[in-house]
């Protein structure tokens, strides 16, 4: 890892999580100056810098020390964890902390008609989804056969286009379930945003760093919760 006297946080640059990143940070006392093209945001009130990238670009960006810290989901977090291990590697980035928004959970969902009567049933069916990793990873622990399809969106509707007869996919109020002719059967992981971090702390300046804002950020999720 190279030698820096900055942290930098990598969050969501527009989707779910985007506005409750933003505004956790600045709860916890940062301030930033947003540069015109917005990926990077220089911090004002600590060396602490922003980057607003994609979700799934995050686990990556400190694997590679890019980035320090990152709020990411606890599903695009795993899902990558798993597929680094599959590879025969130690992930370098885990949880850090828990951060309470971003609520959803990593379900299976079979078709309304279906009479759901335990994962045995699951056998020999195809499953649609965007986290293969996990998806295999659960099938293997709960011994059933099915042939995973990986699709990077759109997942739900698949059973409807034949291409797949169940579907593993985020869940949070269930209405895009409803809408796609689908319920929920099995829940395979709870997700929430979660801050992730190198599994190595930086022994330069940025440890230091690090440690103070774990430390107000404890405050802010105690005050939360
Ligand atoms: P990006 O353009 O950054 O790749 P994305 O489309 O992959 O964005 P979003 O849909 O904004 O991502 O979701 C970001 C995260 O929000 C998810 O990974 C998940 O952790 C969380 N989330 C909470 N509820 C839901 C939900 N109902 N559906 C999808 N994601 C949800
Ligand atoms: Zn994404």
């Amino acid at each position: 890892m190279k030698n820096r006297d900055r942290l930098r946080i990598a969050i969501q640059k527009s989707g779910r999580l985007s506005d409750q990143s933003q505004d956790l940070l600045s709860k916890c006392g940062l301030k930033f100056r947003s540069s015109r093209d917005k990926l990077f945001c220089f911090g004002e009130s600590l060396p602490i810098d922003l980057l607003l990238v994609r979700d799934d670009d995050i686990p990556g960006l400190i694997e590679q020390g890019v980035c320090d810290l990152g709020v990411v989901g606890r599903n695009v977090l795993r899902e990558q964890e798993l597929s680094v291990r599959a590879r025969g590697e130690a992930p370098l980035f885990g949880e850090l902390r828990a951060l309470g928004f971003g609520r959803c959970r990593l379900s299976i969902a079979i078709p309304q008609e279906l009479e759901y009567e335990g994962v045995a049933q699951l056998s020999g069916l195809r499953i649609a989804t965007s986290y293969p990793s996990l998806l295999g990873d659960w099938l293997r622990e709960n011994q059933v056969d099915a042939r995973t399809v990986v699709l990077s969106g759109s997942v739900e509707i698949a059973p409807r286009l034949g291409t797949a007869d169940a579907i593993c996919d985020l869940v949070s109020s269930g209405a895009t379930l409803v809408a796609n002719q689908l319920k929920e059967a099995a829940i395979l992981l709870e997700s929430e945003a979660v801050l992730a971090g190198a599994s190595v702390t930086p022994d330069d300046e940025r440890g230091e760093l690090l440690e103070l804002l774990l430390r107000r950020l404890d405050g802010v999720l105690q005050v939360r919760e």
